[in-house]
């Protein structure tokens, strides 16, 4: 029987135990986030249990709390372990309150991350066998705190993940996180786990060495009472852990880390070299200078605005992730059919098909049906290879699926996608008799990349009904889906659309009906400018290269080579149709097409393509690549700020999310319209105005 422990904070005695419970008002007033109790076999446990919340997290609050536990613990001598759990049922601890660090001044910043490491070091120098009792979510701080304990038992649940993702919102582990991690696994794993934010698996962390066990949650208490048994683990690092820790090979290793980081984000973002050096020299640093290391990082860190992106960026998904539409009732979604076997259509089917949706994926051609499923196939095997998909789960998503090339009807079916062939007649058709087939509640969508949904929803009974899901390529990797809506679509069928969104893990962006929505409409005035400088002779690899600088995944260029020179000109000339007095693509990509150069699917478009051929070297002029970086990053952000002013989102904020997600635009500086924001409105409109002059299409960059 547990007791509750609660009384030796109260009542300051020697003999602290005592099986009675407080009396409410005791408890409120000094513990509202944490239960503490004992057994008779001389065992605490800390029940963290944040009031008001689904996830626990540390705020100045709770870790005072904490530390009260613990102080309650270390005056009790017959105490001979510490099990600390979450009383959640997803996660264990998911790490420091963001809204704390983005938000509090520094004085406040440094008071809880001194609090942090002081409890925490507590934690571990207490004389008892500690143990983290995991399920869930265990992230940043809430590792860090399972790191300061002795042992790491951890649910087999698909829900547990372990990891420390600080340098992914620009900061470092700094409550001992960096110290005790390469003294528990060895400095190389340490530091791929810090620098990459990776999250593991149980059976990962298992491997990895930072899980000990890997029990049922049913079975903690049985598993605890066994381990309480045996005592605390004798641990040794391995030899070759000990031997990364040894001078020569930890700046060996800290070298090559950091070269790997430079080559792939070139230096632009300053949180995972920091995090290297903290690692590097916490790793064997006395415990007081160790914190002092990674205390001065942090506080540097969280200062910088590319930090400060970070998290919002974090703050902003998680709200498009979560929250639902404000208005009308989101119907559940198990059945839908996905209209179209091509690259899209197989793509989607097979991702509802792996998050429990049935899916009947239709085409009218066999041939194309029968690539399509291999397509999936292949894409499930690949997630097996990559373990991201258990091969039950692979049988699972192919039990869901059926593929049907005749008209049968779709009344069970919640939601029908619609990815045929971009052709307005072609849709229109296919929707008219989509709409005699399903049933009367049956959401009708598109994924169309650039028509009109409102066009489209116009020719139909139910307009309604009609809404826009424009999923980008390749579906399994991309996490943004554009709703579009038309000035028909229902709140039921937005609110049922944003949910079924969340429930695929995709984060939803909601867009009003407008050419090209918000993605392609701000990629392509970009896009067109990057051919138009191509065709004034700059090298195509210096135009990506300057945009590679800027910080985006990959230049215009090489996208164009990668969307296929004949997908984007047509979504092109939607967008050049419907805004013809500023924006005017050059006939370059409809030459290069008629010619059979459609891009990487050909084998050439601005680049050659192909296992054998090698990347050009080209020395870059360094004014050069100013001159290009400049044009484009403002004619981009340009265009976002048209789209904010036309309210296209419900936020301003929506569009940066959008094209962070959509398009890999550099997260550090938070999205176009934060980095115009930072440039100033007033600089950005004189250099966009010095810019039309001298261009001959001065139309392109009338400052929005
Ligand atoms: P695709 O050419 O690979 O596939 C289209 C499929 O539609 C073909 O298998 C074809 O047989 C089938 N089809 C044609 N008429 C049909 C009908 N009446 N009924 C059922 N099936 C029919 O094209 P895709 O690249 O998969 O694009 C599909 C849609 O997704 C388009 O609207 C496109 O604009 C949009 N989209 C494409 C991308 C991309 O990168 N490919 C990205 C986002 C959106």
């Amino acid at each position: 029987m547990k007791m509750e422990l609660l009384q030796s904070l109260e009542t300051d005695h020697e003999d602290a135990f005592i099986p009675r419970p407080p009396s409410p008002m005791m408890r409120a007033k000094s513990l509202r986030h944490f239960r503490l109790d004992s057994d008779e076999d001389g065992t605490a446990w800390i029940t963290f249990d944040m009031e008001g919340g689904a996830a626990n997290v540390w705020n100045e609050t709770t870790l005072h709390e904490f530390d009260l536990c613990l102080e309650a613990v270390s005056r009790d001598s017959t105490l001979k372990t510490l099990v600390i759990q979450s009383a959640k049922d997803h996660i264990f601890i998911a790490g420091a309150d963001l809204k704390a660090v983005r938000h509090a001044p520094v004085r406040q910043l440094e008071t809880m991350i001194g609090l942090g490491q002081k409890v925490f070091n507590r934690l571990a120098a207490l004389p008892l066998h500690k143990i983290a009792l995991i399920h869930g979510a265990c992230l940043g701080g809430g590792l860090e705190l399972a790191l300061a304990c002795d042992t790491r038992i951890v649910s087999d649940s698909d829900r547990t993940r372990l990891g420390l993702p600080e340098t992914q919102i620009g900061l470092v582990p700094a409550w001992g996180g960096s110290t005790r991690l390469p003294r528990l696994l060895g400095l190389p794993a340490a530091l791929q786990l810090i620098v990459t934010g990776k999250l593991l698996k149980p059976s990962a962390a298992k491997r990895a060495g930072l899980a000990d066990f890997i029990v049922p949650r049913e079975r903690f208490e049985d598993f605890v009472h066994h381990r309480i048994a045996l005592g605390a683990p004798k641990r040794r690092l391995s030899l070759t852990g000990r031997i990364s820790l040894l001078p020569g090979a930890r700046h060996f290793i800290a070298s090559q880390v950091k070269k790997a980081v430079l080559t792939k984000t070139r230096g632009l973002y300053q949180a995972p070299l920091r995090a290297v050096e903290v690692t590097m020299r916490a790793s064997v640093a006395p415990l007081p200078k160790a914190m002092e290391i990674e205390r001065h990082a942090i506080q540097d860190l969280a200062l910088t605005p590319a930090t400060g992106h970070l998290i919002d960026l974090f703050f902003r998904k998680e709200e498009a992730d979560k929250k639902p539409w404000p208005r009308g009732v989101a119907l559940p979604v198990h059945h839908a059919a996905v209209i179209g076997a091509g690259v899209m259509g197989a793509g989607i089917a097979q991702w509802l098909a792996s998050r429990g949706v049935r899916v009947l994926m239709q085409d009218i051609s066999t041939d194309a049906l029968a690539r399509g499923m291999e397509r999936i196939h292949g894409l499930l095997k690949e997630g097996v290879k990559r373990r991201t998909v258990s091969r039950a789960q692979m049988r699972d998503a192919l039990d869901r699926l059926s593929a049907e090339h005749t008209r049968v009807p779709l009344t069970h079916e919640q939601i029908i996608i619609e990815a045929a062939t971009e052709d307005m007649a072609l849709k229109k058709k296919i929707f008219a008799d989509l709409a005699a087939r399903c049933g009367p509640d049956t959401v009708l969508a598109t994924n169309t990349s650039a028509l009109s949904v409102t066009e489209l929803a116009g020719t139909l009974p139910h307009p309604e009904r009609v809404i826009g899901l424009h999923f980008f390529n390749p579906v399994h990797r991309m996490p943004l889906v554009e709703i579009i809506t038309t000035p028909h679509t229902s709140d039921d069928v937005i609110a049922t659309a944003t949910a079924f969104v969340q429930k695929l893990g995709k984060t939803p962006v909601v867009v009003r009906d407008s050419p090209g929505f918000v993605v392609n409409r701000v990629l392509m005035p970009y896009l067109i400018e990057a051919v138009r400088l191509y065709e004034s002779g700059i090298p195509a690899e210096t135009i990506d290269e300057a945009m590679l600088e800027f910080g985006m995944p990959m230049g215009p260029l090489r996208l164009l080579d990668e969307i296929g020179l004949d997908v984007a000109a047509h979504v092109g000339r939607t967008l050049v149709a419907a805004f013809p007095d500023r924006l005017a693509a050059s006939d370059l990509l409809d030459r290069r097409v008629s010619t059979g150069k459609l891009g990487k699917k050909s084998g050439e478009g601005f680049y050659k393509h192909g296992a054998r051929v090698k990347r050009k070297t080209v020395k870059h002029d360094a004014s050069e690549l100013e001159h290009v970086q400049h044009r484009l990053a403002l004619l981009l952000a340009n265009e976002a700020a048209r789209c904010a002013r036309e309210k296209l989102t419900q936020t301003p904020e929506a569009i940066d999310l959008a094209m962070i997600l959509g398009t890999g635009y550099p997260p550090f500086l938070g999205g176009p319209l934060a980095w115009l924001r930072e440039l100033g409105a007033e600089n950005a409109k004189l250099e966009l105005q010095m810019l039309a002059a001298s261009t001959p299409q001065p139309n392109a960059f009338e400052p929005a």
